[in-house]
């Protein structure tokens, strides 16, 4: 039975790469539907957006915690920003994921339906198994999404928006990329240190690429989307110039 899983997995990979590479020809616009639109526990969709065809990959993810909704409209924001200003996507493709946890954000529970947290699930080496945790890395719809677009879009520079510490966290390469985004938004840099089995471990620590965990604070989501785009839209634009700064990752 393991075996049939694993191949069907592998087959759906494969497909979904073929699927991608031809929407990107056949659209030839600066945006594309991401690869295959997950679903979560509960059968919601899971999107990401495409923007740009550019060398080097920024990722964008929100809504990971469901009880921490401010960063999606910041995300679909962004994406209609860049829409009306595509050239400042020159030599960069945006990869956007407004709602990592639709079942979560859908309850108000910080965990998916599953009762698992997304960001303690990864296969870091600092995973630890518990029933919140998954018990093993990956086990969820929801994580395995956002690590196929991982593998397959392989970014230079990851944020991911949380709430309410009022702060920008990073893990792996990202210390001054911190210190420039703070300046952007006027959060503070503080290292809060890689969570178990958490994105930023896997990602920043164990991958060596940069990531940045951007906690807004606990009432951002009170916010209008236009105060919120003011405050932090700046952010997401330095992102860009620090994406572009930094070497392509190789393809696989
Ligand atoms: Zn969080």
């Amino acid at each position: 039975m393991a075996h049939v899983v694993v191949v069907l997995c592998a087959l759906a990979r494969a497909l979904a790469v073929v699927w991608l590479c031809s929407a990107c020809i056949s659209t030839g616009s600066a945006r594309s539907r991401g690869p295959e639109p997950g679903l979560s526990v509960e059968g919601r969709t899971l999107e990401a957006s495409v923007l740009g065809d550019g060398p080097r990959t920024l990722l964008v993810i929100a809504g990971i915690h469901g009880t921490e909704p401010a960063g999606g409209p910041l995300v679909r924001r962004f994406e209609r920003e860049l829409q009306a200003a595509p050239e400042r996507l020159s030599g960069i493709k945006l990869v956007l994921v407004p709602e990592l946890n639709p079942d979560g954000l859908a309850s108000g529970k910080r965990t998916n339906a599953r009762g698992v947290d997304l960001n303690r699930n990864w296969p870091a080496r600092n995973f630890t198994s518990t029933e919140r945790h998954g018990g093993d890395p990956l086990t969820e719809p929801e994580t395995r999404f956002l690590a196929n677009l991982l593998e397959h879009h392989r970014p230079v520079l990851v944020l991911s928006f949380h709430q309410p510490l009022a702060c920008v966290d990073y893990d792996g390469p990202a210390k001054q990329i911190a210190e420039r985004i703070a300046r952007a938004c006027k959060l503070p840099v503080k290292k809060l240190g890689a969570r178990p089995g958490s994105l930023g471990a896997y990602v920043g620590e164990d991958l060596g690429v940069p990531i940045l965990t951007l906690e807004l604070p606990a009432q951002a989501h009170r916010s209008s989307e236009d105060e919120l785009w003011r405050r932090y839209g700046p952010l997401l634009w330095q992102a860009l110039d620090e994406a572009f700064a930094l070497d392509p990752r190789p393809a696989i």
